[in-house]
């Protein structure tokens, strides 16, 4: 397998920080490519989460994974960002003999034949090369090149207003919080979620409007009056780093061209409350490879790779996009009424152990796995 990534060593961690949260579904996979003894000590094992009204400042409802003990050997998630993650599978490709690993090595086109692909990609010295290969999958992120050149539609919506993402190297726990905590109201929810240092760092996230400044809003002064809105503590947070990111709901109407494919973000993006567009990437990714290597063994036919179209876009459709769009209108809802019934129900929800398992199959994507499993 040849593996295209224009970053290289020196500049791979030089990346904004993004995705963190990995689901108990997700751990098995990792597990069983030796990644996961890799980032446990990297990550911070968390089996609960939270929901929290912020005008009262009162805790809503606190989920536990271990409800889904018989369902998985991990009843937790990882709190293990995206770039670790990357970093130790790099050095798990680098280890294999199968495994041509190209870095700072930019794709940048193909050519589509009816017994192979070939790609066009620059080297570091910048000569063009072509590769060729019998699949192409595209693995580029939201951007895909291959998903425009394919003249793919990416269907969904852009929402108006921008998430500002602040972190901060300070203990939230000593306020009661967990760490993972989706907090609602209905001028500024807000998440918060804890990751492994050194130092350990928290990030918040607040909505902005589609008309702030963006200079204006990420001044340090503007950060740290948000954040003593957020937790009165009359001391200056330590500010680690901080971003402003445009959240999208899409999925590209196809995921398969004959011998093309495309996975991750470049097949689907979504608001990362919820925690779903990284874990649903590698599901797609794993379900592909088990289908790439059936094929390439003689074992299964290049149908397969339909039915690949057919779970995945499924999951993306109905799980990851239905549930992340919930996840963002359940935060920002302004109706009382309805809020107080949406505060209720998961109030319930967490209390009764059947009802909090079924919930949490939900939000750990194991029931989009099991549902894709029925799809032929
Ligand atoms: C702030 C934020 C927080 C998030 N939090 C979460 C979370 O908690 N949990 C979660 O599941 N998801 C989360 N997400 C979403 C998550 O980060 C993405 O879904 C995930 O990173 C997508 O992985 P990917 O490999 O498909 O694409 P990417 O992570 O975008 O990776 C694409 C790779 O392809 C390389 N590349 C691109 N173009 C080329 C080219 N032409 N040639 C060579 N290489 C190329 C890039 O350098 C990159 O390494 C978050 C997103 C954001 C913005």
């Amino acid at each position: 397998m040849c593996l295209i990534e224009q970053l290289g060593d020196h500049n791979l961690l030089e990346q904004v920080p993004r995705a963190g949260t990995n689901h108990p579904a997700t751990l098995e996979m990792f597990d069983r490519i030796g990644l996961y003894q890799r980032i446990e000590t990297r990550g911070i094992v968390a089996p609960l989460f939270h929901y929290w009204d912020r005008g009262d400042n009162e805790l809503i409802a606190e989920f536990d994974h271990i409800h889904l003990k018989d369902d998985t050997r991990f009843p937790y998630v990882l709190q293990c960002e995206r770039i670790k993650i990357v970093e130790e599978a790099m050095a798990l490709a680098k280890q294999h003999a199968l495994i041509d690993l190209r870095l700072l090595t930019t794709f940048t086109g193909f050519q589509h034949h009816a017994d192979g692909i070939v790609a066009r990609v620059i080297d570091p010295a910048g000569e063009e090369h072509e590769v060729a290969g019998a699949f192409l999958v595209s693995c580029e992120g939201a951007r895909s090149i291959v998903r425009k050149e394919l003249g793919i539609e990416f269907e969904g919506f852009t929402y108006s207003d921008r998430t500002l993402n602040i972190e901060v190297a300070y203990d939230f726990r000593q306020h009661g919080y967990a760490e993972r905590n989706y907090i609602s109201d209905p001028e500024e929810w807000s998440n918060l979620f804890h990751w492994k240092g050194p130092p350990d760092r928290w990030r918040v996230h607040f909505p902005t409007a589609p008309e702030d400044d963006p200079e204006t809003i990420t001044h340090p002064a503007a950060l740290q009056a948000r954040l003593q809105r957020f937790l009165p503590t009359g001391r200056d947070f330590e500010i680690v780093a901080t971003n402003l990111y445009t959240v999208h709901q899409r999925v590209a109407t196809r995921f398969r061209v004959g011998r093309v494919l495309l996975a991750g973000d470049a097949a689907h993006v979504n608001s990362p409350i919820g925690a779903m567009g990284m874990n649903s990437g590698v599901h797609d990714a794993f379900n592909l490879a088990d289908k790439l290597i059936a094929i390439l063994r003689g074992d299964a036919s290049e149908d397969v790779l339909d039915r690949y179209e057919r779970q995945r876009r499924h999951v993306a459709i109905q799980h990851t996009q239905a549930q992340t769009i919930r996840n963002k209108r359940l935060l920002a809802e302004k109706d009382p009424a309805v809020r107080r019934r949406n505060h209720d129900e998961l109030r319930r929800t967490a209390e009764d152990p059947a009802r909090a398992r079924e919930f949490l199959l939900r939000t750990s994507l194991i029931a989009s796995l099991r549902e894709a499993e029925q799809i032929e």
